[in-house]
């Protein structure tokens, strides 16, 4: 009987590539954002140099300076003459979320992985990420062992963000991963085509799919430099992901609502009764001024919400690109010949 693979002469067969086979030799693009990290790039890229050759074949570094005001563009520029870097300058500052979809768009590899500048991802991780690749995970995210390291208010506002974010899905965000992650090329590409403005990294991840893997790291303390995250952003920056990936707070509103209204039809019944009872009757204005201002306060509130959704539809209709280049040095893998 004649099989395809008789037909096919053996040598071409061989040269055949099979995308499920990770035991080749491949491409390894790491994506780095910078928002003012000119110490820190200092001592990051004189250790990449050491270890990339020897993780990957073939491997590039993509630095994204996100509209920094420091030295990191001219550190950036220097590096980018070395084979293997570029730089990739935005036109401001974007935010880390638009500076890593730069990143990923640029990235050429056929696996991609992000990591911080300050020094806080330990480089060894990315080889056990690698490895966990060619074991045939599609994504591998590292994960925070604890968060004993931070204040008590950012790990109760993260726990109640988890929580709040996680409801009624049938994806679930990890609690305690990052940014810090191996991405195949096809998860690449997925992320790439969803068309999303407000780009909440973390549930991206989690809603493209993929076969996702953990592994758990500890956080090294940032080498130079302050983080960039003020309670402020993060508060920001989580009503931006509960937007984009939970629409429970505009059924709340909803429910709500009705609640109130049964409640006022229920009272309204009760008054009319005791009118019945003991006749006129016309005390009660403090009960009025506290019914109508708990109710403002509750309709503003609700408007707020509805507000924030409405926000965001704005953003996205307005289809602005996500961020600008202003320039772009060096060559990476498309210069590298297979
Ligand atoms: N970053 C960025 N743009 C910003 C803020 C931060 O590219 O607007 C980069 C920053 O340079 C760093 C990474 O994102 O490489 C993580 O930032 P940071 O260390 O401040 O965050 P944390 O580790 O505290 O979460
Ligand atoms: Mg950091």
């Amino acid at each position: 009987m004649n099989t395809v693979r008789d037909r096919i002469p053996v040598s071409q067969l061989q040269d055949a590539p099979d995308p499920s086979d990770r035991s080749g030799p491949m491409s390894l693009s790491l994506i780095i954002p910078c928002r003012n990290e000119a110490r820190n790039l200092a001592v990051l890229l004189p250790q990449l140099c050491q270890w990339l050759p020897r993780l990957a074949a073939r491997w590039e570094v993509v630095l994204v300076d996100d509209g920094s005001t420091d030295d990191t563009s001219k550190v950036m520029a220097e590096w980018a003459r070395l084979p293997g870097f570029r730089a990739l300058q935005l036109s401001r500052n974007f935010g880390k979320e638009a500076a890593l979809t730069a990143g990923l768009e640029a990235a050429a590899g056929d696996v991609v992985v992000m990591m911080d500048a300050d020094l806080q991802h330990p480089p060894a991780l990315v080889e056990e990420m690698i490895a966990r690749w060619r074991e045939g995970a599609d994504v591998v995210y590292a994960i925070r062992e604890s968060r004993e390291d931070e204040p008590a208010f950012k790990r109760i506002g993260t726990r109640m963000f988890y929580k709040l974010l996680n409801q009624f899905h049938r994806f679930e965000v990890p609690e305690g991963a990052g940014d810090f992650r191996l991405l195949d090329r096809q998860a690449v590409n997925a992320l790439l085509a969803l068309p999303e403005r407000n780009r909440f990294m973390k549930g991206l991840y989690a809603w493209i799919g993929f076969k996702a893997v953990p592994l758990p790291y500890m956080p090294a303390p940032r080498a130079h430099g302050r983080t960039h995250f003020s309670k402020r952003s993060l508060f920001r920056l989580s009503i931006d992901g509960l937007t984009a990936f939970a629409n429970w707070p505009l059924r709340i509103v909803g429910a709500l609502g009705v609640l109130l209204a049964l409640a006022s039809f229920a009272y309204g019944g009760y008054l009319t009764f005791l009118y019945m009872l003991y006749g006129h009757n016309i005390s009660g204005w403090t009960t009025i001024v506290v019914a109508l201002m708990l109710f403002s306060g509750v309709q503003m509130i609700f408007l707020g919400i509805i507000g924030e959704y409405i926000a965001r539809i704005f953003e996205e209709v307005k289809g602005r690109p996500l961020y600008l280049v202003r320039r772009e040095l060096g060559q990476g893998l498309a210069a590298q010949t297979r």
